[in-house]
């Protein structure tokens, strides 16, 4: 699924394109605005990194917590995917 604005996260993207690190809410600045989105239905929603960062940790990779997004509308686990975008500045 393309995105219009942002960068679609796939596993390997990670650390290839987006970063030179492993992604974790320590090595993804502050200003990239994390969105879920589901692999099933489609839904697309808005990701609280705080919530997230205060609940695994700051070094916890995100590709470990996107296993474990559920989709709020469907319930779908697992495959779903994370969208980065720039929040503007
Ligand atoms: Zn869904």
């Amino acid at each position: 699924m393309k995105h219009r604005r942002g960068i679609n996260l796939r596993p390997d993207d990670y650390s290839r394109i987006v970063f030179d690190r492993p992604a974790t809410f320590e090595t993804v600045p502050e200003w990239y605005v994390l969105r879920a989105v589901c692999s099933r239905c489609g839904r697309s929603g808005g990701v609280d990194r705080r919530a997230l960062e205060r609940r695994f940790g700051s070094t916890k990779q995100l590709e470990e917590i996107r296993l474990k997004l559920r989709c709020r509308n469907c319930g779908n686990v697992g495959t779903n995917e994370w969208v980065m975008t720039k929040a503007a500045r």
